[in-house]
Parts: structure tokens; C-alpha cells; sequence
């Protein structure tokens, strides 16, 4: 050491006598003996900047950076070297370290919670589809059986009406079931929605013309204030948008009093539409309103002689704001409420104006008759309680019908040509309604008169329809049978197949 500089001796804590009696290897803390030797040679023979640690005189080391150079003074090469205390850099580096690295495992965390989550979820449409079915199942016999028993002339006019609240409730029950089934596949994400232009006048009259017969016999006048052209379009799903209005038409008709109106307006603010039910009805206590939309929360209203499952509003609030738009509301207690819904309005011309019907089957059959007589049908069914129900309806239809039980069975049946229609249920052993479909399918293709099959099933969840017409099937009715829209399909397609015959 030939010459030291003040700032040197304060880095390392040494007096500048003391460091002149020193060597490198004395206040170095980074390199090993052997290292340190290597290095100092090589900085003789050209300039270099590293990283390494010194030592203070007290013992403690910290992070310096390194700049050195050989010099040539008098014919004698030295070395000349610059140390830099880099501790605080040092310091940000491992901070920035221990950032990223927990930043990773967040990441980890995350990614194993999203896992789990989707995991759940899937966990979730499962147990949906199967509650979905189960429940269905049993209730196919309860309302069938009433719907039949009212059928029956012989029966006395009390027991008619205790079949109807049988039917009912059973009706309440299933709405139940697919309301709660709806909104837990709204809240896991698992509802595919359509949105696209739709046409707001379409919508509103649809779901007048629904909620007509309600409102009717509630004695409950609706005035459509609304003014609404043809023209207006929002991006919404129309039959979500028309589910969310008909709900809260529905409740301003029961939570109404005696004679009141409800009335439908629309207004427009700037790029926004407003469409509004205004009732006349009960109202609701300010105390009571951040509640309104919590699901199974019916305000006390639980017990009283309005019926509802205190779920409508929630569902309704999960549906529009997945489809973008805003729910809200303002009440006066004892005069009425004013529910609405809020959308941006769409530039884009709607793609299609709704007729407010249900979709079509995909191969639209002709003309209906009522004749049944000589008509024989198959009828694919496992659960020993719906084929008797089935076999009793299609029996007062005046039809003939045989039964299996397994999709092999219906698909060898069917092969014979004894049939005229094959009511095929979709989840059956051995093998399933779609498999024993396309087999029948393919058993055609010899040019083979093609049998009309009509899924009669308890999947009746979103895609369950096209995944019947996907495999081969004409039409689909699900569980619990509404006799009516039975007759109405098979009169169908039995027609059709009788204008073939001619
Ligand atoms: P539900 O009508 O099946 O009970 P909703 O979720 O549609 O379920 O409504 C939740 C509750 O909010 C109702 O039970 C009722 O107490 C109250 N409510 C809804 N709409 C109105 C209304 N227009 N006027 C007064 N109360 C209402």
C-alpha cells in the first residue's frame, strides 16, 4: 500500500498509518487467498470493475464495488483501486430478490387457488346436473299423476282440487328447483350468455304478453308507458334481459294492493337506457331495503300468503350486471316501489326480432292432428315410476306404447319398424338415450323410413337440448311432463309421419 485516501480510512475504521502497513488481503472479505492473488494479477494487466466485500477494522464486512487499474508511474506499474461501499445498492438488489421470489410464489398460491376454485366449480355443475336430475325425477310423478287424476271425469269435485294444490306445489317446488339451480350456476360463472343487439321493444312485449294472465288474475292493470321503437337495441341476452323483466313485472303484480297498476316506462340519458316497473303496491320499509336483494331474504314476507322464494331479485341483480348493465330501485313505504334496469344502448341493428316464442325444434314438423288411434310408441325408460306414468298418459291419448328399459333394448325395438315414434329418456344403463339414438341413426342410412325420436328427459340444463337434436333426436320434452306440450309434440310428428305414409 503506497498511498491511502481519507474516505478510505473511514470506510474501513483504520488510521492511515495503520492501512499503509496493510494488504489487500487484510480488509478483503470476498475472494478466497488463492482467488484474491489471481485477481490483483489480473488487474496489473488491464482495467476491471467486480463486486467483493470489505472488512471494517470492528470486523464488520459489507458489499463494496471495485474499480481498478494499472498505472505506470516512473516505470513502475502500479495499481490503482477505488472502492465503493454498494451496501444500499446491495440492499435494494436482494429486496428486489426477495420481491420477485415472493412474487413467484404468490403466483404459485394463486394459481393453486384458481386450480382448487375450478375444481370446485366443476364440482359444482356436477352436483347441479345430478340434484338437478334427481329432483326432477321424483317430481315428474307428482305432477304427472296429478295433472292425470284431474283428467279423470269419475272424480269428485273436492278431490279434484286437492289434486290441483298437488299440482300446485309441485309446480312452486319446481320452480324452486330450477330458480335455485339457476342462480348457483350464474354465481360459478358456469351460464353461457348470449349478448348480442337486442331489440328492447321485442323484449317489452314479450313479457306483457306473459305476464297478462298473471297480472289478470291478481286484478292488477298494467299500462305500458314505455313508448319504446322498434329501432332501440341494447347489448343484453334476450331471454335473460326478458327473465329479469318478467320477474319484476311479476312482483309488482303480487306485492301490489287490490286494484293497483304497475306501469313499464323507459327513459333515455345520453348513451343509456332506463327501463323502469313502477307499482302502486305495498313499498318497502327504508330499514328493509339494503336486503332487497340478498337471496332467500323475502323481508318478512316468509309464511304470508304471497308466494316466492326470495331469490327473483338476486338472481336478477347477478344476471344484469354479468350482461354489464345496472339494477336498482327506490321505494316509499305504504305507496310503491319503482324497480329498473339500465343498459348502454347498442349502435348495432339487432340480428333478429324475437316473435317471443320458445326456440323451434331444428327440423320443424308439419301440420298437427289430434288422431292417435293405431299409433304405436316406443318408450325408452328406466325408472319403473315414470314408465307408468308415460304408459297412463300415452294410454288416455288413445296411443299404444311398449316399454324397455335400456338403450340396447330401444335400439333393437326399433330396428323391427314396429313403431310409429320412440320417447327416448336419455340417462339409462347399458346404454344411454344419445348412444341408443345413433344407433338407430346409423341402422337408417340404408335408406330406412327414419322414426321420429323425442328425448323425454330430466336434463334440462342449458346445451342438455342440443346435445339430444346433436344426436339424432327430433324434439325434447323435459321432466316433469307437461301433458299438454306432450300431446301437442307427438300430434306433431306423428302427423308428419302419417302425411309420409299417405
Ligand atoms: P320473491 O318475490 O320470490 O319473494 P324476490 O327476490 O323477487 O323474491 O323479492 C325479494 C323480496 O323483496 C320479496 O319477498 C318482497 O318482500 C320484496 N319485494 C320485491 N319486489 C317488491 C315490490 N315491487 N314491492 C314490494 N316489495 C317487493
Amino acid at each position: 500500500m503506497i498511498d491511502v485516501n481519507e474516505k478510505f480510512c473511514e470506510m474501513l475504521g483504520y488510521t492511515r498509518q495503520e492501512l499503509l502497513t496493510m494488504n489487500v488481503a487484510d480488509w478483503d472479505a470476498g475472494f478466497s487467498p488463492d482467488s484474491l492473488k489471481d485477481k490483483v494479477q489480473q488487474t496489473f494487466h488491464k482495467p476491471e470493475i467486480f463486486d467483493t466485500k470489505h472488512r471494517r477494522k470492528s470486523g464488520h464486512i459489507f458489499d463494496v464495488e471495485i474499480s481498478a487499474q494499472p498505472v505506470w508511474i516512473d516505470n513502475q506499474l502500479y495499481l490503482w483501486n477505488a472502492s465503493r461501499d454498494i451496501t444500499a445498492r446491495k440492499q435494494i438488489e436482494a429486496e428486489r430478490e426477495r420481491l420477485i421470489q415472493e412474487s413467484k410464489e404468490q403466483e404459485q398460491v394463486l394459481q393453486k387457488a384458481k386450480d382448487a376454485a375450478e375444481a370446485a366449480n366443476r364440482a359444482k355443475s356436477e352436483f347441479l346436473v345430478n340434484v338437478s336430475h334427481e329432483l326432477r325425477t321424483p317430481l315428474n310423478a307428482i305432477l304427472g299423476f296429478a295433472q292425470l287424476m284431474q283428467m279423470n271425469e269419475k272424480l269428485d269435485d273436492q278431490s279434484k282440487q286437492q289434486t290441483q294444490r298437488i299440482e300446485q306445489a309441485g309446480h312452486a317446488l319446481l320452480n324452486l328447483v330450477n330458480d335455485l339451480i339457476d342462480l348457483a350456476r350464474i354465481e360459478s360463472g358456469n351460464v353461457k350468455f348470449a349478448v348480442e343487439p337486442v331489440q328492447i321493444r321485442s323484449v317489452i312485449n314479450d313479457s306483457l304478453r306473459i305476464i297478462a294472465p298473471i297480472a289478470k288474475n291478481y286484478g292488477i292493470k298494467i299500462i305500458d308507458q314505455s313508448g319504446v321503437s322498434e329501432a332501440l337495441t341494447v347489448q343484453a341476452d334476450y331471454s335473460r334481459l326478458r327473465q329479469v323483466l318478467i320477474n319484476l313485472l311479476s312482483n309488482a303484480v303480487k306485492y301490489n294492493r287490490p286494484q293497483g297498476s304497475a306501469t313499464l316506462a323507459c327513459q333515455i340519458h345520453a348513451d343509456k337506457i332506463r327501463l323502469s316497473v313502477t307499482d302502486t303496491g305495498t313499498g318497502i320499509p327504508i330499514s328493509l331495503q339494503n336486503r332487497i336483494f340478498t337471496s332467500f331474504d323475502r323481508l318478512g314476507k316468509e309464511g304470508g300468503a304471497i308466494e316466492g322464494t326470495g331469490i327473483g331479485l338476486a338472481i336478477c341483480k347477478n344476471i344484469i350486471e354479468t350482461m354489464n348493465g345496472n339494477i336498482g330501485f327506490e321505494s316509499t313505504d305504504g305507496q310503491g316501489s319503482t324497480f329498473w334496469v339500465e343498459f348502454a344502448i347498442s349502435t348495432a341493428p339487432s340480428n333478429f326480432a324475437h316473435d317471443g316464442t320458445d326456440p323451434p325444434p331444428l327440423k320443424t314438423p308439419q301440420q298437427s292432428t289430434s288422431e292417435t288411434v293405431n299409433r304405436h310408441i316406443l318408450l325408452a325408460e328406466d325408472n319403473p315410476v315414470n314408465q307408468m306414468f308415460a304408459c297412463a298418459v300415452l294410454d288416455k291419448l288413445g296411443y299404444t306404447v311398449d316399454v324397455v328399459e335400456t338403450g340396447i333394448k330401444a335400439a333393437e325395438a326399433a330396428h323391427t319398424g314396429a313403431y310409429d315414434l320412440v320417447l327416448m329418456d336419455c340417462l339409462m344403463p347399458e346404454m344411454d338415450g344419445y348412444e341408443a339414438t345413433r344407433t338407430i341413426r346409423q341402422a337408417e342410412t340404408g335408406g330406412k323410413r327414419r322414426i321420429p325420436i323425442v328425448a323425454m328427459t330430466a336434463n334440462a340444463m342449458e346445451g342438455d337440448r342440443e346435445a339430444c337434436l346433436a344426436s339424432g333426436m327430433d324434439d325434447y320434452i323435459t321432466k316433469p311432463v307437461d301433458i299438454a306440450l306432450l300431446q301437442k309434440i307427438l300430434n306433431r310428428w306423428l302427423a308428419s309421419e302419417r302425411q309420409k305414409d299417405c
